[in-house]
């Protein structure tokens, strides 16, 4: 058995888990042999062949959003907003939605997604189907001046929901931007966020237009304007901050901010992009996120993993930049930290850490012969090399099924929901 943690180190021994806890590494049989006799009960997973990692931490998704998928592509960006997603959320039922939430979950346990970070409506309802599912997750809940007071008790309900749950589920207070959400209801955010402890998403310097939009009404970037509202801080999470000045990096750095970098989301709807090994080196925490399946289209952290290392290298002419295994600690440990966990807590294997694992198949034709097994997974690894996964100490997925969910049902409800909602039949 093999495992990469934060270092990135890899090792052949064993791993065991207890509870809901990571309880063992060693590359002692002697050890192994010790913990077997002390669980006799414990089940045992040969992973020869195989590589144990931790699972992947997506920060950055509307995972509902995979009802549109597809639906609208390679158009405009205000095209594609006024004319297809817009009206398409407008007639979404709270179930739909779920239904939505639903079929993204899947798609990422099944690639090897055991946390990701949302931003969508109706994430009070989405509390119980996350529990259900088996994921871990911060729901953030997704809010413009227009739904505000709509959205505010969502959030209460949700907190409730979440705290009298496993604890595997968090609740976010989510403002979808600074150029949509007025100073006023940032601040209210905020102020709620702060009430109940809650982290703060928002998309941040994500397009050009953002960067126009806020200079004109407010005389600064972006980054300037949430930070004078004192809205920035290491419970923030800041998806994308594609267009960002030298001196937004240092703060966005110097306030703990934790960056959620969308590589394909940015590269398909051409926003830019971000400069993440600047923010490396000034020290800002780097994660991954997908963004959701209209800007993507899948839920494959693997891909973007990938794309991250390619388009910094391209971006900025330097092979050496954003090394394999930098990124991978960007699509763990460190979205692991952007989650609210402690370092150490998650996202990584050691003695003492959350029993998120996941097994990759090695006996793939694209991850053989094996020179760096980092590589291999960041370059040439895919959703679908993900065989075993588990959350929590509790195994979900085994040989790419996923217990409990009806694959055929499922798609036949998200094949009816999308007809309902784009033909009214
Ligand atoms: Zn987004």
């Amino acid at each position: 058995m093999t495992a990469v943690g934060d270092a990135p180190r890899t090792f052949t021994g064993w791993v065991g888990v207890t509870n809901r806890r990571i309880t063992l590494v060693t590359e002692s049989a002697a050890d192994a042999e010790a913990f077997r006799a002390e669980h006799p009960d414990v089940r045992e997973i040969d992973c020869r062949g195989r590589l144990l990692m931790p699972g992947l931490v997506n920060t950055h998704c509307h995972a509902a959003m995979t009802l549109q998928r597809s639906y609208a592509d390679d158009i405009s960006l205000m095209a594609w907003l006024n004319d297809y997603i817009w009206p398409f959320e407008s007639k979404q039922t709270p179930d739909e939605v779920v239904l939505g939430l639903t079929l993204g979950v899947v798609e990422m346990l099944l690639g090897g997604i055991t946390s990701f970070v949302d931003m969508y409506y109706f994430e009070d309802r989405c509390v119980a189907p996350v529990e259900q599912l088996g994921i871990r997750a911060v729901l953030g809940c997704n809010f413009f001046d227009s739904n505000i007071d709509e959205v505010f008790p969502q959030i209460e309900r949700a907190v409730e929901q979440a705290s009298a749950g496993s604890g595997r589920v968090r609740i976010a207070v989510a403002p979808h931007s600074p150029y949509t959400v007025s100073p006023e209801n940032l601040l209210r955010g905020k102020a709620l966020a702060d009430r109940f402890d809650l982290p703060l998403m928002t998309h941040i310097a994500e397009t050009r237009d953002e960067m126009r939009i806020v200079r004109e009404r407010y005389g600064c970037t972006p980054v300037e304007h949430l930070d004078r509202l004192g809205l920035l801080d290491s419970r923030c999470i800041g998806a994308h901050c594609v267009h960002v000045t030298d001196s937004d990096i240092a703060t966005l750095a110097a306030r703990g901010v934790t960056v959620s970098h969308n590589p394909q989301s940015n590269m398909k709807i051409s926003s830019g992009v971000a400069p993440v090994e600047k923010f490396r080196a000034a020290g800002a925490v780097v994660t991954l996120g997908t963004d959701g399946t209209c800007s993507n289209n899948d839920l494959d952290l693997f891909e973007e993993l990938r794309t991250a290392t390619f388009l910094q290298k391209s971006a900025t002419g330097d092979p050496t930049a954003l090394p394999a295994c930098e990124a991978l600690r960007m699509a763990t440990a460190n979205g692991a930290r952007a989650m609210g966990y402690a370092d150490g807590e998650l996202g990584v294997i050691r003695e003492g850490a959350l029993a998120d694992l996941i097994v990759v198949d090695l006996q793939k034709p694209h991850l053989q012969p094996i020179h760096n097994l980092v590589s291999n997974i960041v370059y040439c690894g895919k959703a679908a090399d993900v065989d075993t996964v588990m959350v929590d100490g509790r195994i979900l997925v085994e040989n790419r099924r996923l217990a409990g969910v009806d694959l055929p049902a499922l798609y036949d409800a998200v094949g009816r929901a999308v007809r309902r909602i784009t033909t009214g039949k």
